[in-house]
């Protein structure tokens, strides 16, 4: 089933990226979510092929299109790829470079953003710190100005495709305490005193690098800070509402990865002298997954086309409902999934197995699922 929202523009996407998770993650996904590595020159040649280019205006080196381009290109290549780990590694862009295409000057564009889209230019978003996540307001990576630099001091944790990005979009804090004092500032590989101070070993997502961060003193110039100086606050809340309707779709393309797989099992597997399809208790649970399915990429489908017109003050909430929908049908599915699959559910060598453990970071990435029942409260008014 496709997103209500789809044209033929949509279709084509859909077939380019297919083409492309077939031809260059297809064969070696599973390895590389056995090895916890892509191949660093994979962002490359996804850029050559336009990928990561989607969703973003031509002036900045994209190919056009907006987030609903994106969710449908990130449903193919998970679909069609086979490995969510390398999937959201290619993606990390997707999180860090939309402030700067839209706070950044046409110069931070050009330095940041066109050498990701065009040529593989890897990028990361640090916002988690050791010190916690969900609080973002109370962040304590330090950025002191002195003159046309910033000293940057603290450290972030959980950074996805942390340990090879180029850059990271970063929030820091350059004034007092609370949401009002933080700045987004672009920190960039090679900077003395910035190092990864650890690649972190996780329940999913194997094939994609998570790092921990350390800045000890680094000089930045004050020319990569995005916007305003102590006004990214809002800057990194309107970026969470794109980062959670994209995860809400990785998790409904999850769960279409799952039901697929388990459906053609059902048929495969006899018990009983017939396929387990011949059994109405697994119709029933094909049937469920099939139904939470449609139901969540529908509110996905429509927060997105909501999201896309500018000035809907409700989107904050709605994109979290969203979120939390799309993560509890896709542990949901994950679960059925893994239980038709019998003992081969729970072997590495098969496919569900990887999508159960991939599926349990979607309740705690981009915001936990308590995180966003706050905001839903929040923009309900209670
Ligand atoms: C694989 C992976 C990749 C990630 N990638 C990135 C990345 O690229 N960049 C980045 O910046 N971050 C990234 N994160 C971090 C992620 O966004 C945080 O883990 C998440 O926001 C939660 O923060 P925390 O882990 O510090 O948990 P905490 O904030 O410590 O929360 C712990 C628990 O307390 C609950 N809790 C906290 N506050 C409240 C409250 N007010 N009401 C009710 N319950 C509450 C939480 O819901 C949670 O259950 C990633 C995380 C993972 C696991």
């Amino acid at each position: 089933m496709a997103y209500l929202f789809e044209s033929e523009e949509h279709a084509a996407i859909r077939a380019t990226c297919r083409k492309f998770a077939a031809t260059h993650i297809a064969a070696k996904g599973a390895e590389w979510e056995e090895a916890e590595e892509f191949p660093v020159e994979l962002y490359k040649t996804a850029a050559a092929a336009g990928i990561q280019g989607i969703g973003y205006p031509e002036a900045v080196g994209g190919q056009g299109g907006d987030l609903s381009h994106v969710l449908v290109a990130c449903e193919e290549l998970i679909l069609a790829g086979r490995s969510v780990g390398t999937v959201v590694g290619i993606g990390t862009h997707g999180i860090a470079l939309p402030p700067i295409v839209r706070f950044g000057t046409p110069e931070q564009q050009a330095r940041f953003v066109t050498p990701c889209l065009r040529d593989g230019k890897i990028s990361a978003l640090g916002i988690t710190e050791p010190g916690g996540g969900s609080d973002v307001a109370s962040l304590a990576t330090r950025a002191t100005r002195d003159g046309d630099h910033y000293v940057i001091t603290g450290a972030k944790t959980f950074i996805t495709s942390g340990t090879r990005a180029d850059f990271v979009t970063t929030a820091v804090r350059t004034g007092g305490e609370g949401h009002a004092g933080i700045s987004l500032i672009v920190i960039e590989r090679g900077t003395p005193g910035f190092e990864v101070s650890k690649k972190l070993k996780k329940t999913g997502w194997w094939a994609s690098d998570t790092a921990e961060l350390r800045f000890e003193a680094c000089r930045v110039p004050v020319a990569n800070r995005i916007g305003p100086e102590n006004g990214a606050f809002p800057m990194i809340m309107m970026n969470f509402v794109g980062e959670r309707l994209a995860l809400a779709g990785q998790c409904v393309a999850i769960a279409e990865l799952a039901y697929r797989e388990s459906i053609q099992y059902a048929r495969d597997r006899n018990a009983f002298g017939k396929p387990l399809t011949g059994f109405q208790v697994t119709r029933h649970k094909l049937a469920d997954m099939a139904s939470r399915i449609a139901a969540a990429r529908a509110l996905t489908g429509e927060v997105c086309a909501r999201a896309l017109k500018a000035n809907d003050p409700s989107v904050a909430g709605l994109a979290a409902m969203a979120k939390n929908v799309a993560t509890d049908m896709c542990s949901f599915v994950c679960d059925q999934a893994v239980q038709i699959h019998g003992g081969y559910g729970y072997m590495r060598e098969t496919l569900v197995e990887r999508l159960y453990r991939d599926a349990r970071l979607y309740p705690i990435g981009g915001g936990t699922r308590e995180i966003m029942n706050e905001v839903i409260a929040k923009t309900e008014g209670y």
